[in-house]
């Protein structure tokens, strides 16, 4: 079964189901439409604030992604509509989620990743933002509020994993889901609309058997147990930011 279901779906539906045997002789299909209806990411009513009570986060297994992440950036480019702006350079163009190629000096081992907003418990570019538009949800879900970002970058400056990027120029043809505007600073937000809505990110669809998205609050929930039970890293761990991201094979 795919493991790339989000927290209390597993259980919900083996209860549903009556148990792990039953789970396994469902069409994967099924499974998917079952989870959703089971609310395994259950919507959260827009009456409703955010709570701590989860704590959203993904574990990303580099040992499973034939493409080094590749097929996620795609998706979160196609998600969100960054990329392709039209008049910016290499530079300047939005990456929201990138392929980093790392190479040990000592063996020459090499392996890609994919990099995003690693959604850090303790945000440097949110200590930073002095309009209080860089900001972290109660569920650990780090974000840009576009509309009281006043473009300075001080966040891009201080975000260690140059998760964000600026945006140069007009554009047009935007998502309604992630408006996006020049002089403004931009990141992952972890499909935030996504989430709220009952549904994984979209990177997470694009690489179900890598990725794993879910609760790190819940010490049952398919994260926390494939974190248990295979490990995983945070980049740069020295720095004390305790990322929402992890990865296995790193
Ligand atoms: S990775 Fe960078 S942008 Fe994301 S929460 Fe951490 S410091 Fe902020
Ligand atoms: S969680 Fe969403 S916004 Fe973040 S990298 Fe994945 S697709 Fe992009």
């Amino acid at each position: 079964m795919n493991q790339n279901r989000v927290d209390e779906y597993r259980r919900n539906f083996m209860t549903a189901l009556g148990g792990v045997a039953a789970v396994a002789a469902v069409a994967p299909s099924f499974v998917l439409q079952t989870a959703h209806a089971a609310g395994e990411v259950a919507a959260k009513p827009a009456d409703q604030a955010v709570t701590d009570a989860k704590r959203w986060g993904m574990l990303i297994d580099v040992t499973k992604l034939t493409d080094g992440g590749a097929a996620m950036v795609a998706a979160c480019k196609k998600e969100h509509g960054w990329g392709d702006e039209a008049h910016s350079d290499a530079t300047q163009k939005a990456h929201w989620a990138r392929v980093v190629k790392v190479t040990d000096k000592l063996t020459q081992n090499s392996f890609s990743l994919p990099v995003m907003c690693q959604h850090c418990e303790n945000p440097p570019c949110v200590d930073v933002c002095p309009t209080g538009a860089s900001m972290k949800r109660a569920d650990g879900i780090v974000q840009v509020n576009k509309h009281t970002c006043i473009g300075c970058r001080y966040c891009m400056m201080a975000c260690p994993y140059k998760a964000r990027s600026f945006v140069h120029e007009h554009l047009v043809d935007q998502k309604a889901h992630s408006p996006r505007g020049i002089g403004t600073v931009e990141s992952c937000n972890m499909c935030v609309h996504r989430v709220d809505n009952g549904q994984l990110p979209a990177c997470v669809e694009a690489a179900p058997d890598a990725v794993t998205f879910g609760d790190l609050n819940d010490p049952n929930s398919t994260l926390s147990q494939t974190l248990k039970a295979i490990g995983g890293k945070q980049i740069r761990a020295d720095l004390g930011l305790n990322t929402g991201v992890r990865y296995h094979g790193i």
